[in-house]
């Protein structure tokens, strides 16, 4: 043995880890989480339920009683649903396993940052194409996704961070256009109405990502899934850790499933209170807000963005500060929070400007 230790494989030693400037505040706007947290009665009901779980036995590995009751929800078959710890861990079992080297995966920037991350994990080529000024995905992607070679796209819809959805036809387009995987990450879709779940029966190469974090409220438990053609989750499932979803996990997002509408209510209230909160920064001098369909907000500043994130701590508020990333210089991405956490965003906001 030498003093020098090993270096990871070069494509590794390059990767900047994921960043989530994590720092303890008292109101956390940051990660997009359901700042409501669960309505009692589920808390009582998932409480109730650690009682009744064999946390001495694996779980199930197929994890069929969560994925028949997502197929239900969607009107798909359990075969075309995978469940994952999480988002994240689905889009890296994509990219195992349609990804890889000699493999491009594509996104639209700016945009959520572990599609590039992951790509550089699994040692596939990643091009990121640029949204146009409003942050839409171009009308021409397909074409630029061919040309660019890509073999698994990431569209994110609504997009993080900039909060606009893709419409039908923007998503059949590039389904139809493209030829390898062209995957939805609708993590945020519950707050927002449109859906490429609809399209998935009309396009074998569409896959649709959803996730338990957000809407659902259970971004602590880990828990997503991805809805796609039989073959694709067949695949899919080689390249998953067998149970990668815990037994709590996994009962958890059933129970919730069970019983959606206390939850339907709170989300209903978070889209209230974004349509309040973007109408009272629109009336701000010196921030510039846009649109959203999901459950944050990006915000352009006419000042120095730096000095207002640390201006908000100050006054006990985390936003992300986005300010470093390509198209978002000057941009703010803010959680939509319960009422009286909006009240102080807005109130710090109003000095800051
Ligand atoms: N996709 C997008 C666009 C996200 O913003 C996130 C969460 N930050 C995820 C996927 C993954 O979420 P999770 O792993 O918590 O399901």
């Amino acid at each position: 043995m030498t003093d020098e230790l090993i270096k990871p494989r070069p494509a590794v030693a390059a990767i900047e880890a994921y960043d989530p400037q994590h720092i303890e505040v008292g109101i956390n706007l940051s990660a997009n989480e359901n700042s409501y947290g669960l309505p009692d009665d589920a808390r009582a009901k998932l409480t109730a339920l650690v009682k009744t779980l064999e946390l001495n036995r694996y779980p199930d590995p197929g994890a069929v009683e969560l994925r028949r009751a997502i197929a239900a929800r969607h009107g798909v078959g359990v075969e075309n649903v995978i469940i994952g710890n999480g988002g994240d861990e689905l889009i890296q079992a994509l990219l195992l396993a349609y990804g890889g080297p000699g493999r491009t995966a594509v996104t639209f920037g700016p945009t959520f940052s572990m599609y590039g991350i992951l790509s550089a994990v699994t040692a596939t080529g990643f091009a990121d194409l640029p949204r146009d000024a409003l942050f839409d995905v171009p009308a021409d992607a397909s074409a630029a996704v061919e040309a660019a070679g890509g073999d698994i796209v990431f569209a994110c819809s609504p997009n993080n961070p900039s909060g606009n959805a893709m419409d039908e036809a923007a998503i059949r387009a590039l389904a139809t256009g493209v030829a390898g995987l062209v995957v939805i990450d609708e993590a945020y879709q519950e707050f927002s109405g449109t859906t490429g779940v609809e399209l998935l029966g009309d396009y074998r190469n569409l896959a649709v990502l959803r996730t338990f974090s957000k809407a659902f409220s259970l971004a602590g438990l880990r828990v997503g899934y991805l809805l796609a053609d039989a073959e694709v989750a067949r695949n899919i499932n080689k390249v998953r850790l067998p149970y990668n979803v815990n037994v709590f996990s996994q009962a958890a997002a059933g129970a919730l499933l069970a019983e959606p509408g206390p939850l339907e209510e709170i989300i209903a209230d978070i889209v209230r209170e974004r349509g309040r909160l973007a109408r009272a920064l629109a009336g701000l001098d010196g921030f510039t807000t846009y649109p959203s369909a999901a459950n944050f907000l990006l915000v352009r500043c006419s000042r120095s963005a730096d000095e207002v994130w640390r201006g908000l701590i100050e006054a006990g508020i985390l936003v992300r500060n986005l300010s470093f990333a390509p198209g978002l210089k000057g941009c703010l991405r803010i959680t939509v929070g319960t009422p009286g956490q909006n009240d102080s965003v807005i109130e710090a906001l109003g000095r800051l400007a």
